[in-house]
Parts: structure tokens; C-alpha cells; sequence
């Protein structure tokens, strides 16, 4: 049965479990709005967009309170 001539040394180890194990960077794209940078498959963070159609209202965004609390 064929063996390792030799022993690797810690720093040859270390190198090949951290090359495995690095973060990648989002994919970047163009928002088809406001032409900002923006992770693709997702909401405009700029201008609430997602595929030329208005998800989330950025300018409405503020928190108001519910109309079942207006009514009590
Ligand atoms: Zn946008």
C-alpha cells in the first residue's frame, strides 16, 4: 500500500483547509431603475425595485402605526 514519503508541514495543512473556506463577494448588478450597484436576484436596497416593478416602497417606509390601533 503506497504511504506518504512524507510528513506535510502544518503551514502546507493550513493552506489547503483555508482554500476552502474563503467568503466569496456577492454578484453585483445593475439596478434597471436608478442604475446603482445591487446583489442580483434581490430588492433594490437604493430604490426598492425588483425587475422594473415597484416592491418596496422606500419613500413610505416609516412605520405608522396599524389601523387597528386607531380605532381603540
Ligand atoms: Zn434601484
Amino acid at each position: 500500500m503506497p504511504n506518504p514519503k512524507r510528513k506535510h508541514t502544518p503551514h502546507r495543512r493550513d493552506c489547503r483547509r483555508s482554500a476552502n473556506s474563503k467568503l466569496k463577494q456577492p454578484t453585483l448588478c445593475k439596478c434597471l431603475n436608478c442604475n446603482s450597484m445591487k446583489i442580483s436576484h434581490r430588492i433594490c436596497n437604493t430604490c426598492g425595485f425588483y425587475a422594473g416593478k415597484l416592491i418596496l416602497n422606500k419613500s413610505t417606509q416609516k412605520v405608522t402605526t396599524p389601523i387597528s390601533y386607531k380605532e381603540k
